[in-house]
């Protein structure tokens, strides 16, 4: 959606795409998933496809919904496996807060699947030939009249880099015991350029906004390093994090289940450990 970037459409035949079309945005920018149907069942007529990829983020889920309604097909979303056998596509996904992975036969020839963000590798690049990639628009004004985007809100976020984006995530729980003493958490992020989350113990006492919570209400984060500050490790903070490539945990109660999915742990007091960590990571950084 939109009009393509120069370094995308060079990027394009070393990814494997073989042909790309798109949709300008629609007059007025607001994008409503709805609204793009029509234009997407003309591509899928015209081309024998059988399989549908999105990514599935609130958008995404939003698109999948409309389009296998109107092009008769099965739909899943928050897909991390894919493959096709006897009985046609095969996807898992995680269930119940993320305490089980289901395996769905999705059946009929036609299938559109939601992929959850980061739960695939990225693939090899192949080898690019010039002009490999053929690249045709849908064709201005496509969008069908229907519902309209009103206005958006700006999420309110904490300082430094975007949470779902961040390499590192510092989140702090209920153990930090105050609004006041949540900046512990943010120093210690800001020392590591990293993003700060919470558990939803901190929202729900309105000490940070609810933009920065992780799990199963939350955001899924999946940062090189997670460090969980005064967070005990309920199931449905852990959805939110496990993907995260190493997991600190810092708490003083040593029979915490967020120390069964740490790779380090440390035991101890946070009002002592974190004030510590942060000197001497500015130490070590030279700030
Ligand atoms: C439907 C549903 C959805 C939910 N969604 C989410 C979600 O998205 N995200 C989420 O986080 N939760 C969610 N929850 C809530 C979840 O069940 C827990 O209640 C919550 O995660 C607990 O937050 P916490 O770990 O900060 O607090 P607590 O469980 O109270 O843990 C605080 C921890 O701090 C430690 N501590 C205390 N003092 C210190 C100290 N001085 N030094 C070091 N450690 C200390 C304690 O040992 C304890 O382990 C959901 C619950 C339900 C029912």
């Amino acid at each position: 959606f939109g009009t393509p970037s120069e370094p995308a459409a060079t990027s394009w035949g070393r990814d494997g795409i073989d042909e790309v079309c798109w949709l300008a945005d629609p007059p007025g920018g607001g994008r409503v998933a709805g609204a793009l149907v029509p234009s997407l069942l003309a591509l899928l007529s015209e081309r024998s496809i059988e399989l549908v990829l999105l990514p599935s983020t609130t958008f995404g889920r939003e698109l999948a919904g409309a389009l296998a309604a109107r092009w008769d097909a099965a739909a899943a979303t928050g897909v991390t496996g894919i493959s096709h056998g006897a009985g046609g596509w095969e996807v898992r996904r995680s269930v119940f807060g993320g305490r089980a992975t289901e395996t769905r036969n999705l059946p009929g020839p036609r299938a559109v699947v939601g992929l959850r963000p980061r739960a695939f590798p990225t693939p090899e690049p192949r080898e690019a030939q010039a002009g490999s990639t053929s690249q045709g628009a849908v064709g201005a004004g496509s969008w069908a009249d229907g519902p309209a985007l009103v206005g958006t809100e700006p999420v309110v976020t904490g300082e430094g880099p975007a949470l779902g984006d961040a390499t590192i995530v510092v989140a702090g729980g209920r153990g930090v015991r105050s609004a006041d003493q949540f900046r512990l958490i943010e120093e210690l992020a800001a020392a590591l350029d990293a993003a700060v989350g919470a558990s939803r113990a901190v929202t729900d006492a309105g000490w940070r906004p609810t933009s920065l919570q992780v799990g199963q209400t939350g955001r899924t984060v999946t940062p090189q390093l997670y460090i969980a500050v005064g967070i005990s490790g309920a199931i449905q903070h852990i959805v939110g994090m496990i993907g995260s490539r190493v997991i600190v945990a810092i708490n003083s109660d040593a029979t915490a289940p967020i120390f069964k999915v740490a790779d380090y742990g440390i035991v101890g007091d946070l009002f002592q450990i974190v004030p510590a960590l942060t000197a001497e990571i500015r130490r070590v950084r030279g700030r």
